[in-house]
């Protein structure tokens, strides 16, 4: 195509066929949207004759939630598409496979992981994954470490963060997550039961403070290419395997980021089982499951990056005594900070998530929400204290 056009089942149906390295001539495909995210476009499409399928996700010129009133850059199918492909080059088999670019229609062709779960899901019928811990703590530790100025000559890095500048969703998750949660913003909502919790999040200072420093965190630690919206909807499991999905929002940030937005997802999913799992033995297995997996994730991640610092450091001061764990210790209380962070604004803010939106009976999903707010209030004040990862989890089983 010569001129961008938002695509429907119809016409991302003769996209593929026009795709000769994809489907032949005598292919008898079949397409239908699937996209449950909230920005764009995905279509699966399966030839009926020999069972090969893809998936094709395209982005809209405007965020699909909202409407067109709310204009969004085409540019994040570009950092989307390279994204994978550089963690796809760090850590093999941990995203899909990309078979096609096209950057007029801002598509991209990859591979189709439907016989996988989107992992939100499955935590929400309290599935155990039990290699799940160990996969993503080795991607985190690969895909930040080798991004980082330790591991790549300087000028190159300096080279890469331009090439994944991203202004236009940093600014999304600037105002979403860090700004709009602790101010009268047209953006917010939240369950009214829990006006008063709000509020008081809204009149603490010494809060506010905390959060304005994580955002400059956010907006200024160019450590490594993080993902940028790594929450368990970014990531689809089977009990065996695990791959990293939608990396839309890519660019130079600090590496407390990813962890923290995925620990703080799976704090969600403990907090949304006081609305699911009545049966008070049966729930407190699950979220002391769900506890350990977030200890063994930072055991993980912190293993590897650890090897990482010792075998593939290009970078002469890494051999100083202290440093790794001194570094190591500040991306904790980042963690911590971002967990925080992203907790509040999924019960305040504009983006919340199904693990809460799903409790039905508005007092469940209160006492849940409250939940998630005191852990998230705790976590960003109370980082500077944390010096291993049982300090964040002993800290949720006081408050819970
Ligand atoms: P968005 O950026 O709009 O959030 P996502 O990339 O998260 O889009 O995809 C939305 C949904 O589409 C996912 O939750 C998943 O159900 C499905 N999906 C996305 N990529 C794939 C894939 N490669 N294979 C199978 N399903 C996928
Ligand atoms: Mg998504
Ligand atoms: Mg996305
Ligand atoms: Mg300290």
């Amino acid at each position: 195509m010569l001129q961008y056009q938002a695509l429907n089942e119809y016409r991302a149906l003769i996209y593929a066929r026009k795709r000769r390295d994809l489907f032949v001539e005598q292919s008898q495909l079949v397409c239908r949207e699937i996209g449950d995210g909230n920005l764009n476009l995905v279509f699966h499409i399966a030839d009926q004759i020999t069972g090969k399928s893809i998936i094709m996700k395209q982005a809209l010129t405007y965020a699909r939630v909202v409407g067109e009133s709310w204009p969004l850059t085409l540019d994040r199918a570009r950092i989307e598409s390279q994204a994978l492909l550089i963690q796809h080059s760090i850590c093999p088999g941990f995203v899909p496979k990309v078979y096609h670019y096209d950057p007029i229609m801002a598509l991209t062709i990859m591979e189709d992981l439907s016989s996988y779960l989107v992992m939100r899901k499955g935590l929400a019928s309290r599935v155990q994954y039990p290699h799940f811990s160990r996969h993503i703590g080795r991607f985190l530790a690969r895909t930040l470490f080798l991004t980082s100025d330790f591991a790549l000559p300087s000028q190159e890095k300096k080279m890469r963060a331009a090439q994944f500048m991203n202004p236009e969703m940093c600014k999304i998750s600037e105002n979403l997550i860090f700004t709009d949660p602790y101010f009268d913003s047209e953006t917010n909502r939240f369950n009214l039961l829990i006006t008063d919790a709000v509020i008081k999040i809204r009149d603490n200072d010494q809060l506010k403070l905390e959060v304005a420093k994580l955002k400059e965190g956010f907006l200024t630690h160019a450590q490594a290419l993080i993902h940028g919206d790594f929450h368990t909807g970014s990531i689809m499991v089977t009990e065996e395997d695990t791959k990293v999905i939608d990396p839309e929002f890519s660019f130079y940030g600090p590496i407390g980021f990813d962890i923290g937005v995925l620990v703080a997802n799976v704090l969600l999913s403990f907090a949304s089982h006081e609305g699911h799992t009545p049966d008070s033995q049966e729930r407190t297995n699950y979220q002391a499951y769900l506890l350990s997996m977030i200890e063994e994730i930072w055991s993980c991640f912190e293993k590897e990056f650890r090897d990482l610092w010792e075998k593939e450091s290009k970078e002469q001061m890494t051999v100083i005594p202290g440093y790794v764990d001194d570094y190591l210790l500040q991306v904790l209380e980042d963690t911590a900070g971002y967990a925080g962070c992203e907790m509040m604004r999924r019960i305040i803010g504009l983006a919340h998530v199904p693990d809460l939106e799903s409790v039905e009976d508005p007092n469940l999903r209160a006492k849940g929400e409250q939940l998630a707010l005191s852990i998230g209030q705790q976590l960003v004040l109370e980082r500077w204290q944390v010096q291993g990862i049982n300090d964040i989890t002993s800290r949720v089983r006081q408050i819970a």
